[in-house]
């Protein structure tokens, strides 16, 4: 079946076209740039956005695809979590399409979208495996026994998600925002090991309540408290080797914990997704210690970890293979949706 995928949750207006695993199209248009002068999305900004972009993304999608509206055999939106303004126009254009062409519209859970993308690239999952998805607004570990229909949430962020928690140390440094890519290539040259910052919810005490929770606001104080004592004497800040030990310490947390999920569940796959795993000290050490331990890492390009239409379309495509009945058309958005519900 063809599958058109509309995802709106955030800053990212997405379409997409799906047939089994086989991306036809990804048209993406982002509002981004309008946002980087407030340093965080505006939603207001990002609903307009998104009401100006929806139709000329969706008519270039057909048109690159070559697909009129009629072929479309159904349609996936993100329900949520999200941004009720911008999620409200993705949903209302789907629903629009849904009752104009008669085909069925799913509902779907925009952060287990990031997971189902990887079978556009990586093919079919495995029984079972373990996701970590990571984004501006989300770090969470899912169990996964089907991803239409069966996710667990072992554990998320307490508090800052690891973008967040980049943007905001980007900030702290002076960087422009979004500062993740800049910290990344900072890191780049410097001494990860210059600056022992510390990793979140890892003590004896908090792995008893908080195995696979990760927390990263201490690190963030950390890096501002290092920081100020710098500055408090009049020393210039060794911005490379701050960004590469801070970088270190959010990768360290994110995999060792990852690892230690896989081992407890008996997992031996490993599926990451989310803007923030274009990160490359994340990426390094997955796939350092994911080697290490006999388990099969697999991360998606960088263009299909940040917000698009093809993780709906996907997920989409997921439902129906799993034989998931289509949404009733009353649904409404969900900004919280809880990381077990797949769709509505
Ligand atoms: P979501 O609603 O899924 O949270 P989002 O828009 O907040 O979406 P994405 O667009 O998926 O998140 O990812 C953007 C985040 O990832 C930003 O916080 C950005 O700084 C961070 N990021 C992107 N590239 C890198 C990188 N190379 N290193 C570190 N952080 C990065
Ligand atoms: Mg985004
Ligand atoms: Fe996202």
């Amino acid at each position: 079946p063809l599958v058109l995928g509309i995802e709106s949750s955030c800053d990212e207006t997405g379409v997409a076209l799906v047939r089994g695993n086989d991306l036809l199209v990804d048209s993406v248009a982002s509002s981004v740039e309008e946002h980087a002068r407030f340093g965080g999305i505006i939603p207001e900004i990002a609903s307009r956005a998104h009401l100006e972009a929806m139709v000329p993304t969706l008519s270039r999608a057909l048109q690159i695809a070559d697909v009129d509206l009629g072929s479309i055999d159904a349609i996936a939106v993100t329900a949520g979590p999200g941004l009720v303004g911008p999620l409200t126009v993705g949903v209302s254009a789907a629903k629009a399409l849904a009752l104009a062409t008669g085909k069925p519209l799913y509902g779907v859970n925009h952060v287990i979208g990031h997971a189902a993308v990887d079978q556009l690239v990586h093919g079919e999952f495995p029984e079972r495996f373990l996701a970590l998805v990571v984004s501006g607004g989300h770090s969470s570990m899912l169990l996964v026994d089907d991803i239409a229909t069966g996710v667990r949430e072992l554990g998320s962020t307490l508090d800052d998600a690891a973008g967040e928690a980049f943007d905001k140390v980007g900030r702290l440094l002076g960087l422009p925002y979004p500062g993740g890519p800049h910290i990344d290539r900072l890191a780049r040259e410097g001494d990860p090991a210059a600056i022992r910052f510390p990793r979140g919810l890892t003590s004896a005490k908090d792995q008893a309540a908080h195995a696979y929770d990760f927390s990263f606001s201490g690190l963030k104080t950390a890096v501002a408290r290092w920081v100020e004592a710098r500055e408090a004497v009049g020393q210039e800040l060794p911005l490379a080797d701050i960004s590469a030990s801070f970088a270190a310490a959010v990768a360290d947390v994110l995999t060792a914990k990852t690892i230690a999920a896989c081992e407890r569940h008996g997992l031996d796959t490993v599926v990451i997704g989310g803007g923030f795993s274009a990160n490359s000290q994340l990426r390094d050490m997955a796939a350092l210690r994911c080697a290490e331990a006999g388990i099969t890492l697999r991360v998606p390009p960088i263009r299909y970890c940040t917000d698009n239409g093809a993780m709906i379309a996907a997920l989409g495509a997921s439902m129906i293979r799993a034989g998931v009945a289509p949404s009733r058309l009353d649904f409404g958005v969900d900004s919280s949706m809880p990381l077990e519900v797949t769709h509505v």
